[in-house]
């Protein structure tokens, strides 16, 4: 079972909630593995501390353009979706930030001046953490395409045989193909927002693309609940969106976060609550949408 931890905005304590359920599954029965696929910025290993055994290089293909062989037909330019190749007069230039690596300008080149090389691009490292499996992916510095990384995670997943029991992903903050890369393939999604103006807006995207686009069954945690709420749980009952928790604001939390402690080894009062929230999207995962 796959359970995706998800947000339409970064900062609403997605992690804090990925770690916190995937430690309390973790100390049931059956495999657990958390994959922390925010790739631009993953930080769960700090909350559960991994002993790596493997690291991977991840490389995506990228066009390389013999300048002897070129026509400078502009063929493909016009075959690029992604505006990463243009032909002017003397030269065709391939602009690698922006590159998908689809491999059609080479097939379109009428003059085989193409030839793909592997550029890395980012890594994947995995080991065990506190009796679970975990595995996180890093892109490098100043690539742009977090997406073949998590790809790439979720494959290393799936051939390490760690599907077999539980995965929780906590997936990059927002909308985009990398947040869609991450949820895709999940059994259920769980959206963390937090009850102001910006939370409800980024939420109704995450649910759009979660629920809607991709078809998962959707359910909500709301964090930093202060007693004001810019309409979050009257959004979340129109839509017929489970609230399988709310999470107080406070200074103690955020302490303990600052400082790379579990939400359940900070607060083991919060066991009960965080095994209850882990029942409800197993629950959710296994029936479907209410
Ligand atoms: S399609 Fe081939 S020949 Fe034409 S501009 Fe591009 S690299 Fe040159
Ligand atoms: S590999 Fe694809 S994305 Fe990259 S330059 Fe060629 S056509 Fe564009």
């Amino acid at each position: 079972m796959r359970i995706a931890v998800a947000s339409g905005k970064g900062g609403t304590g997605k992690t804090l909630i990925a770690t916190s359920l995937a430690l309390t599954a973790g100390n049931g029965a059956g495999r657990t593995t958390l994959l922390d696929a925010d790739v631009e910025a993953p930080n769960a290993a700090l909350f559960v501390q991994p002993s790596f055994t493997t690291t991977r290089v991840v490389e995506q293909m990228m066009p390389v353009v013999d300048e002897d062989a070129c026509l400078h037909c502009g063929r493909c330019a016009e075959v690029c979706q992604y505006h990463a190749i243009a032909a002017v007069p003397e030269r065709t230039l391939v602009f690698q930030e922006l590159c998908h690596g689809c491999g059609s300008c080479a097939l379109a080149c009428p003059a085989n001046a193409i030839c793909e090389v592997p550029r890395a691009i980012g890594y994947l490292e995995a080991g065990e953490a506190k009796g679970m499996a975990f595995a996180h992916g890093m892109l490098n510095v100043s690539e742009a395409m977090a997406t073949p990384v998590i790809r790439a995670l979720k494959d290393y997943a799936l051939e390490a045989g760690w599907e077999d029991g539980l995965v929780i992903i906590d997936c990059p903050p927002g909308t985009s193909c990398p947040a869609i890369e991450a949820l895709q393939g999940a059994d259920m999604a769980l959206l963390v927002t937090e009850p102001t103006l910006f939370g409800l807006h980024d939420l109704r995207l995450a649910v759009q693309v979660a629920r809607d686009v991709l078809g998962l069954p959707t359910a909500v945690v709301i964090n930093k609940v202060t007693g004001d709420d810019a309409g979050v749980e009257s959004y979340c009952r129109q839509e017929g969106l489970p609230v399988l928790m709310q999470l107080p604001m406070r200074r103690e939390i955020a302490a303990a976060y600052a400082t790379g402690c579990p939400l359940i080894r900070a607060f083991p009062e919060w066991h009960g609550v965080m095994r209850e929230l882990l029942q409800g999207v197993q629950h959710l995962a296994r029936v479907g949408q209410p």
